[in-house]
């Protein structure tokens, strides 16, 4: 069962925010002239940014990679307020690390990918967050687990947190997808869906992965009313020390802030043709159900060289009706009609035969060749 949260929007947090909110920086602060730079250019080529974000501590999935300058970096961020009156935030994953973040007067935190699914880490944030009114946004989890992304902000909020936002950052997929972490549309949205005044921020940084695939998640998270956007931009993107690839240059990300098609204003939002909205939704889960298939059909590849290879035939009836009373057994829970999950499956298992048919083709018309060849 999940608490009632209560966050307060942006208008309210007494910071001078307001939707679309912007946030920019480098992925980590590496020297105090790389973020000093970094926030400069942001100033000058994007006046809409309100806070400036850098990782002072880096979580890094593998050990070795650059792992954040640490405390140390704590008073560039200062000096970049100072400089550029910009707010400024850093990601905590320890009370250490909140410890030392609140002492150098950082605005607003952020809690990453790694630490929300961890109960216990959110908790000890948590805990050492009680009495302490700052702003506090919520990566999704890294997999894609909703209650996790909603346990986080639920043990917030008990701690007194209402200044809160979570953050859509794509979620690890283990299928074939251009983008570094799939989007998944249907989880952010099921979490709007489930906390209708929380502030729901987009990264598309870490959803794209690539400089080059940024624009369009950018806009697809304004095409669904996300409340803003999180970019990773670097002064000299290409020499970044963590996430090169996804990080852009003041002016380019400048550009792409042009290029954006914003809503106007709350009330323009609330008029939003609402079938356009259900519609840009639907478009988002066609693609991911067609990106599934795929994956699936790469397995059933697999699975025909396998079968090949051990000389098993490719129709297993057995094996089929097995997996048709599951999908039957599923259908009727979720209510889609036999009739539906049946032409779905048919289709679904065409598709496979003919895949794993075309693997033996494929070798058997290798094996022809090489017969062929040895003749000659
Ligand atoms: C980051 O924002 O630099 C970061 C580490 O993000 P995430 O936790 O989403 O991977
Ligand atoms: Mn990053």
């Amino acid at each position: 069962m999940s608490t009632a949260i209560a966050p307060t929007p942006f208008a309210q947090w007494g910071l001078g925010l307001q939707r679309p909110l912007f946030i920019a920086g480098p992925c980590s602060a590496e020297s105090r002239e790389q973020v000093l730079a970094t926030a400069e250019g942001i100033k000058a080529h994007a006046p809409q940014v309100k806070v400036f974000r850098a990782g002072v501590w880096k979580p890094r999935t593998r050990p070795g990679g650059f792992e954040g300058m640490g405390a140390a970096a704590l008073p560039w961020l200062k000096e970049v307020k100072e400089r550029t009156g910009l707010l400024t935030m850093t990601e905590v994953a320890t009370p250490q690390h909140l410890d030392a973040a609140l002492k150098a007067g950082v605005d607003m935190l952020w809690i990453g990918a790694r630490t929300t699914p961890n109960p216990f880490s959110v908790q000890a944030i948590a805990d050492a967050l009680a009495g302490v009114d700052i702003p506090v946004f919520v990566k999704n989890p890294v997999n894609p687990d909703l209650a996790l992304w909603i346990g986080a902000l639920e043990r917030l909020h008990e701690a007194g947190i209402r200044r809160m936002a979570a953050v859509h950052r794509g979620f690890h997929w283990f299928g074939r997808s251009p983008y570094r972490n799939h989007p998944m549309w249907e989880l952010p949205v099921r979490l709007k869906a489930a906390f209708p005044a929380l502030e729901l921020l987009c990264d598309p940084s870490h959803i794209a992965g690539d400089r080059a695939l940024l624009a369009g998640i950018a806009q697809q998270a304004l095409d669904l009313n996300f409340s803003g956007l999180m970019v990773e931009v670097h002064h000299a993107p290409d020499e970044a020390k963590s996430d090169a690839a996804q990080q852009l240059a003041p002016a380019t990300f400048a550009d792409l802030l042009r290029s954006l098609i914003l809503r106007q204003s709350a009330a323009e939002a609330h008029l939003r043709n609402e079938l356009q909205e259900h519609r840009d939704l639907i478009d988002r889960l066609d693609e991911e159900i067609m990106q599934k298939l795929a994956a699936r059909m790469e397995i059933s590849e697999r699975i025909g060289a396998f079968k090949q290879a051990h000389n098993i035939a490719i129709l297993q009836p057995e094996r089929w009706r097995q997996i048709m009373l599951a999908m039957q057994a599923f259908g009727r829970e979720s209510g889609l009609s036999p009739a539906f999950i049946q032409a779905v499956m048919d289709a679904v298992h065409d598709e496979s035969i003919r895949k794993q048919t075309s693997v033996w083709e494929k070798d058997r018309l290798a094996t022809d060749i090489q017969g062929s060849v040895k003749m000659e």
